[in-house]
């Protein structure tokens, strides 16, 4: 579900939980779409990482089955025959997930509005501990003469969640990439997250983490700043 709030300056739109699902495309879309990222980063910025990345899967089944072994379980018992199996798919899920179309650009029709997407949960895995975080995401940017499809500030931020990450990395990268499509400067982006290295290991306290990253007049006017803070309350 999707609200959105509109006054003469403001535009607010709020995203229920999980309304982005895996949009799987042939390989040979795939490929093709890397290739055209490819292209796409020679004199610009870089961005390599926007390459959709491959899983080796027998190596990852013949992990999972280590892994049993190696805390002490019997990867022949009933309930664990298949768990290699499921825990290969689920990274297969996870690191080969494909956004769809996040570059949907229209043009803009009143070039000082504040747009604010809010309301967007991803889940992701912590790089240094490989377990997971989810953190919910709200965007705010004031577009040039391109505004980004409704949809894509989700794809955007699920394509860089599905990736071994950090929390404060993942507001970089999907502001440099609301960037890099829009043209606009002024991006911000704002992540709350909960962690289980710290909910479900070493300190085993709940507590959430906030990050985030302004960039343009959000950082060089407070009234923007304030604004955009507000609306994502
Ligand atoms: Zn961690």
């Amino acid at each position: 579900m999707i609200r959105v709030h509109s006054d003469s300056k403001h535009t607010k739109i709020s995203f229920e939980r999980d309304t982005v699902s895996a949009n799987h495309s042939s390989t040979e879309e795939k490929c093709k779409d890397m290739n055209i990222d490819h292209l796409r980063s020679n004199g610009h910025s870089v961005h390599v990482e926007r390459q959709p990345k491959r899983v080796d899967y027998p190596r990852l089944l013949a992990l999972g089955r280590e892994l049993l072994l190696a805390i002490g379980e019997d990867p022949e018992r009933e309930g664990l025959r298949e768990t290699p199996r499921r825990w290969a798919d689920a990274w297969r899920e996870f690191i080969e997930y494909d956004p769809g179309t996040t570059e949907t650009t229209f043009s803009s029709v009143a070039s000082d509005q504040l747009v604010c997407v809010s309301g967007m949960r991803v889940s992701s895995l912590c790089e240094h501990h490989l377990l997971p975080f989810w953190c919910d995401v709200s965007i705010g940017y004031i577009p040039n003469e391109k505004v980004l499809g409704l949809s894509k500030f989700a794809r955007i931020a699920q394509q860089f969640a599905h990736r071994l990450q950090l929390q404060e990395r993942l507001g970089q990268q999907i502001a440099d990439e609301i960037t890099r499509i829009t043209g606009t400067q002024n991006v911000a982006v704002v992540l709350k997250g909960e962690h289980y290295c710290m909910t479900a290991r070493g300190i085993r306290m709940p507590g959430r983490m906030t990050s985030s990253v302004l960039r343009g007049v959000f950082r060089t006017e407070s009234q923007t700043r304030m604004e955009f803070l507000r609306l994502i309350e």
